[in-house]
């Protein structure tokens, strides 16, 4: 979602003036887009605040003038005013619903060269202030349809940062695919904190619409090609999403959805509202309707009170689903959440040794799916070139990557790869001579 808000403020920014640049020391403000979620995050953003502030002085020094720094994100929301009191050098400060305002922050800085804090959760939302023209980099866009998070599970921030949750009026979420499908879009992925929580009032204002009844819908732009969405709560998925990865054939056969753990004491103490056995049902019922989707998931290690029994049933459930991608941590204690307080919090050195033994599984979890995906032949998104020349790389609808000789024309197109290698990252495949695809060739 932060990759989403920071298009947003570019394309904001580009109408008075701005444009962006890849190196901060070309830069007249820099804004830097923070993450709260785990400690090691928002640790990350003192020292690079630190660095931005250097090449600013550097800058100052050699007659380039005074750049503006802000700090925007959950960390910002988090921890305003604890950012301007560590640096106070930071010019502006502003939380992930405030950022529409970013033309009056920019002028309330410059003028009064003081600190321009915004972290309040305005009562107008920003998406109505952003409105819907977008630009798109590449063939693939985030969009998001739901932000903010109700469901306060014990170790997360994101209710406090994100606020509630809130849907956007559905007729406002076409209005920009449609925009997203014109700039070029080929993929979308819909994005919210828990996206399919989505309940957003329907395009004739007099109902609400789930995130099924989203999906089919841009399913109908016929230039968007694929559709993701992303990150699902399970107590959440309904019988109508389930039933939408049956009938939509544009709905990519990979999902993510986030477990945390495998054991029932841990997940009901980190308030998740299911069980393992809930889990494991949900994720049948899932590979019926499409038995070649891939999950991926969310793991927590080391969840205060977690014993090698509960780590065992977290090991377990993941060997069982064969989630093929995963991203697990230790778990990291957070401000003002219930969990940091918790009694029996692990030692570091448990959660490392757990941690490192389930990562092996999943590292060959995702090995093995690669390997059995060698000799299928799949359609894959061209969205970068490759490290050797005359190579590109695009993503299999599982999303790995896939590397074929080909020849630039091919960016941003899907093709047919016969696929003939795999690794742990990524799978190596040549085009299928099919129609006019045969102009990719190298
Ligand atoms: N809404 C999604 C997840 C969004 S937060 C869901 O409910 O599943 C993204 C991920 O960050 C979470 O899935 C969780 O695995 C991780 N996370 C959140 N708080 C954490 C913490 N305190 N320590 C470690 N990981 C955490
Ligand atoms: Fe955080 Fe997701 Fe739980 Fe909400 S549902 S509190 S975003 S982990």
């Amino acid at each position: 979602m932060n990759v989403y808000d920071s298009g947003r403020m570019a394309e904001m920014l580009a109408a008075l003036g701005y444009a962006t640049t890849d190196s901060p020391d070309d830069a007249d403000m820099v804004i830097l887009n923070t993450c709260h979620i785990r400690e090691k995050a928002a640790e990350k953003v003192y020292s690079e605040i630190g660095r931005l502030n250097k090449i600013r002085d550097g800058k100052i020094k050699n007659g380039n003038g005074r750049s503006i720094l802000a700090v925007t994100g959950c960390v910002a929301q988090a921890e305003g005013e604890q950012i301007l009191a560590r640096a106070p050098y930071v010019d502006m400060v502003f939380g992930p619903q405030t950022y529409h305002r970013l033309p009056q922050m920019i002028a309330e800085a410059t003028r009064a060269r003081g600190h321009v804090l915004h972290t309040d959760f305005p009562a107008e939302s920003k998406f109505d202030e952003l409105g819907s023209a977008r630009t798109v980099n590449g063939a693939s866009a985030f969009l998001t349809v739901q932000e903010g998070c109700d469901k306060f599970c014990t170790y997360c921030v994101v209710p406090y940062t994100r606020g509630s949750e809130y849907s956007r009026p559905a007729r406002d979420v076409l209005l920009e695919a449609n925009e997203l499908a014109k700039a070029g879009a080929k993929e979308i992925t819909l994005i919210g904190q828990n996206v399919n929580a989505y309940h957003g009032s329907s395009p004739d204002g007099d109902g609400s619409w789930n995130l099924a009844s989203l999906i089919r819908s841009v399913a109908e732009i016929e230039s968007v090609e694929r559709i993701r969405y992303s990150t699902s709560y399970p107590a959440e998925v309904n019988d109508e999403l389930i039933s939408a990865h049956r009938d939509i054939e544009k709905l990519m056969p990979n999902l993510h959805l986030p477990v945390q753990s495998g054991s029932d004491k841990i997940l009901k103490a980190m308030n998740r509202g299911h069980s393992g056995a809930q889990f494991r049902a949900l994720v049948e019922k899932i590979i019926k309707v499409r038995p070649d989707i891939s999950l991926s998931s969310d793991l927590i290690i080391g969840f205060p009170g977690e014993t090698d029994a509960d780590f065992e049933d977290t090991y377990n459930l993941a060997r069982d689903i064969g989630f093929v991608q995963t991203y697990s941590f230790k778990f990291s204690p957070r401000p003002g959440t219930p969990a940091a307080m918790m009694d029996a919090q692990v030692e570091d050195h448990v959660m490392s040794e757990r941690l490192d033994r389930l990562q092996a599984l999943l590292a060959e979890n995702t090995l093995r799916f690669n390997r059995e995906t060698v000799g299928k032949t799949l359609p894959v998104l061209f969205d970068r070139v490759g490290k050797q020349p005359g190579q590109m790389v695009g993503r299999s609808p599982h999303m790995q990557p896939v590397v074929v000789e080909a020849t630039p024309e091919i960016m941003h197109q899907i093709a047919e790869v016969k696929i003939r290698q795999s690794s742990a990252g990524s799978l190596g495949g040549v085009l299928i001579n099919a129609g006019n695809k045969e102009r990719f060739y190298a």
